[in-house]
């Protein structure tokens, strides 16, 4: 900056000087020289920087993130607490110390912390978990404390108003204290982090944020989770078909393909691919092209890559396209059931793997979640048992993928007991008798099932044709299904 602004200025005065008839050659002379020493003042502050933080060289934004929508606009709306730290302050908002991102590797949490840096004009340090783990107590404790340093140190030399400290892998150390291992070292290594979070100035210049990322966030220690400390988590899923179709738009941006090139087959043929494996899948597919002499990427090759890449990283499971028809219907039940208890309930319906599950509905949640009728409780059983009775009913028989479903189903079942709503009237669930609880709940359920299958009945030809929908499209937002379940109701009407 400081440079580029001396070369103009010298430029500028030279022509000037020029002009004016005046010999410029002793300002000439000073410009190259001022010249030559900011060159290596660079080089040094470029070799004084730090042997493992690493600090960004080539710039990522948000627009180089393909899908993941949900989590970068939840980090951006986090991010505004820098970039309008004035309005902030002026509240009296606590800003914004540490963001946890979690997610399966490979979807993009490293470049979403780079984006963020990006974004917010500031400097990035970087370091892994497995970095700070060392032989000799007390080595992690004191890079957590050079890292922090670091940072402050280069926004101050950049002239930044604030500084992203990324570490990755942070269960590596933020794991439970104590438990398991009971390793002393991580334990001070994460003690040191919480006390340099703790002691982060929210004032004065520059202003540090920890980003930090992880797969297990059941692994971490729950003092990092505490407000003032990681109090923002933010999920970065494996893409569904839209993410995977922008990722790959993104990836083959400087690969020459072929007209005939369809990117939504690929994507949709890519099902379960994290962002680092599409990122690997377009690499492959230009080195088949080149290996046939080709000069433009074609789809056989691109096909041949998705199956190069599964082959070589066994992604766990990728069901087969039965099955995905099998989790649509399951799905479309519980949603079906979701909305016609409590209306417009469904947020979100999707056969993208998540974590475990082949498929999901999310559920806007109850608005008073703290006492619940008989009713709702009927309710939630019959949504919980929809999956299955929809399978049932468009398949004639039931999978394994249910069993999730029936533990939920018969909680709430004792839980209606046990409040004294069921048929057995008011009674101790404690000392009822094994069978007769047993008994009760099986009725309930019962009960349920056949409700379900009444409901759903109506709905039987809507869902053998949305499920297909579904299979293709992956997704379906509230919205949409909301409009479709509108249609359906005319329709029986
Ligand atoms: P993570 O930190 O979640 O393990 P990374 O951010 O390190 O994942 O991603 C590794 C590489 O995979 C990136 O450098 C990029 O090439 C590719 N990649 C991953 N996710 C995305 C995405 N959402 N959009 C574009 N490229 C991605
Ligand atoms: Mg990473
Ligand atoms: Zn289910």
């Amino acid at each position: 900056m400081i440079r580029e602004a001396i070369l103009g200025i010298g430029a500028a005065a030279t022509v000037f000087c020029l002009y004016l008839g005046i010999n410029a050659f002793p300002f000439v002379l000073l410009a190259i020289l001022l010249f030559a020493m900011s060159v290596v003042a660079e080089r040094k502050g470029a070799l004084t920087t730090g042997r493992k933080e690493r600090t960004s060289t080539h710039r990522v934004e948000f627009g180089n993130i393909g899908g993941q929508e949900m989590a970068k606009r939840e980090l951006m709306e986090a991010l505004d607490f820098l970039r309008f730290r004035d309005k902030i302050s002026s509240l009296g908002i606590r800003p914004l110390k540490g963001i946890l991102l979690t997610g399966p590797p490979g979807t993009g949490k490293t470049l979403m912390a780079k984006a963020a840096a990006t974004y917010t004009d500031s400097v990035f340090v970087s370091a892994s978990g497995s970095e700070f783990v060392e032989m000799y107590v007390g080595v992690g404790a004191s890079r957590v404390r050079e890292l922090f340093k670091k940072a402050r140190t280069l926004a101050k030399n950049e002239n930044k108003d604030s500084a992203i400290i990324f570490i990755d892998e942070i269960d590596v150390i933020g794991g439970k204290r104590g438990g398991g291992q009971g390793h002393q070292e991580y334990d001070q290594t994460l003690n040191q982090l919480l006390t340099e979070m703790d002691g982060m100035q929210t004032t004065t210049n520059p202003l540090v944020l920890v980003v930090a990322a992880t797969n297990r966030v059941d692994m971490l220690d729950p003092a990092l989770l505490r407000p003032g400390r990681f109090d923002r988590q933010i999920k970065v899923d494996l893409p569904d078909k839209e993410g995977r179709l922008h990722i790959l738009k993104i990836q083959t941006a400087n690969k020459p393909l072929a007209e005939d090139v369809d990117l939504e087959t690929i994507a949709k043929e890519s099902y379960g691919f994290s962002g680092a494996q599409l990122e690997s899948l377009t690499n492959e597919a230009a080195i088949l092209a080149m290996r046939e002499n080709k000069t433009k990427i074609e789809t056989e090759h691109l096909r041949d890559a998705v199956n190069k890449v599964l082959l070589g990283e066994k992604t766990g499971k990728r069901p087969s396209p039965d099955e995905l028809l099998r989790v649509s219907v399951h799905e479309l039940g519980h949603a079906i059931a979701s909305e016609s208890v409590r209306p417009n309930s469904v947020a979100h319906i999707t056969i993208a793997p998540r974590g475990n599950a082949l498929g999901f509905v999310r559920q806007i949640p109850e608005a008073d979640a703290y006492l619940y009728t008989k009713e709702q409780l009927e309710g939630q059983i019959m949504v919980a048992l929809a999956g299955t009775v929809s399978e049932e009913l468009l398949f004639g028989n039931r999978s394994t993928g249910a069993s999730n479903d029936f533990v939920q189903a018969s909680q709430l079942a004792r839980t209606m007991i046990s409040c004294g709503l069921s048929s057995l009237g008011i009674v101790d669930a404690e000392n009822l008798q094994r069978n007769v609880l047993d008994e009760e709940i099986r009725r309930i359920l019962a009960e349920m099932e056949e409700r379900t299958r009444q409901l759903l009945a109506q709905y039987k030809p809507g869902i053998e044709s949305l499920s297909k929908t579904l299979v293709e499209e992956e997704s379906m937002t509230g919205e949409a299904f909301h409009e479709w379940m509108k249609q359906q109701k005319a329709k029986c009407a």
